[in-house]
């Protein structure tokens, strides 16, 4: 889809958008166009909530802590939401705010942190996990922003998903599978619906391997000969998914 209105600021908001809808936006998002960006009564931002599509706004207040717009004309209509999930090991922080913000800009639906064995942190801040999310969203001027789940242990993940991911096949990314290439395994799966699981900086336990490759929706790829970084390996992997199986069309 042909790029347009590149150059304004794009942002995420909650309420409905619709012709001539006024929408006040909070303090954080007020602050930023009226303070940073210096934006003022007549200039125009995109506004986008994950089900109207886009909507080229006019300001028509610029009170630095209640920044009012009205909804002019849509310029993208809403399209469905990636169906890619994404399953990972949570990092610590700053790698954790990129890898959410990479799986964002990668196409990914469903956001699901998994504790295993050797994931190095164990309670996560879910709001900093979906501002994240939506910070990506806003920049790479998709439509929708991701779902950022609570964290589940790998063993509740894998016990719970024929009934709740239905016939969703899981690629895993197993750093223990001979280097290959995983284009053909990936090509083998156009037409289903797909997660992709990346493990820890300390990579799956031997047990955790072991029950993850007996799963028969479990579909272990290689990602080459050199041991990636777990958020290399997100990149990496969610890249050949997007180009082969996905909506790198
Ligand atoms: N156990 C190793 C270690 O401690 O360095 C590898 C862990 S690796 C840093 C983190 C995760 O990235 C792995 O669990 C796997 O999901 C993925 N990964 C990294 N390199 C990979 C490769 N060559 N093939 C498949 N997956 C890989």
């Amino acid at each position: 889809m042909p790029r347009t209105h590149a150059s304004l600021p794009r942002l995420y908001v909650e309420p409905d958008l619709g012709q001539d809808t006024p929408i006040t936006l909070g303090k954080e998002q007020s602050l930023y166009l009226a303070a940073v960006l210096r934006k003022t009564v007549g200039d125009t931002v995109v506004l986008f909530n994950g089900r109207d599509g886009a909507w080229l706004c006019r300001l028509t207040g610029d009170a630095k802590k209640a920044v009012v717009l009205h909804a002019v004309e849509q310029i993208a209509p809403q399209t469905p939401g990636s169906d890619l999930w994404y399953g990972f090991a949570p990092l610590k922080t700053e790698r954790l705010d990129y890898g959410i913000q990479k799986a964002t800009e990668m196409g990914v639906g469903v956001i699901q942190p998994v504790l295993t064995q050797f994931t190095q942190v164990s309670r996560l801040k879910h709001e900093r996990l979906v501002a994240n999310a939506i910070e990506a969203a806003e920049q790479c001027e998709v439509l929708s922003v991701p779902t950022v789940c609570g964290e589940v242990t790998l063993d509740r993940l894998l016990d719970g998903w024929a009934g709740e991911q239905g016939s969703r096949l899981l690629v895993l990314a197993d750093e223990g599978e001979g280097s290959s290439s995983p284009l053909e395994a990936l090509a083998a799966l156009k037409g289903n619906p797909v997660g992709l699981l990346i493990g820890p900086e300390g990579g799956f336990s031997d047990a955790e391997r072991q029950r993850l490759r007996a799963q028969p929706f479990v579909v272990p790829v290689s990602l080459g000969p050199r041991i990636l970084r777990a958020d290399t390996a997100a990149v990496a992997a969610l890249a050949v998914i997007q180009a082969t199986i996905g909506d790198w069309r």
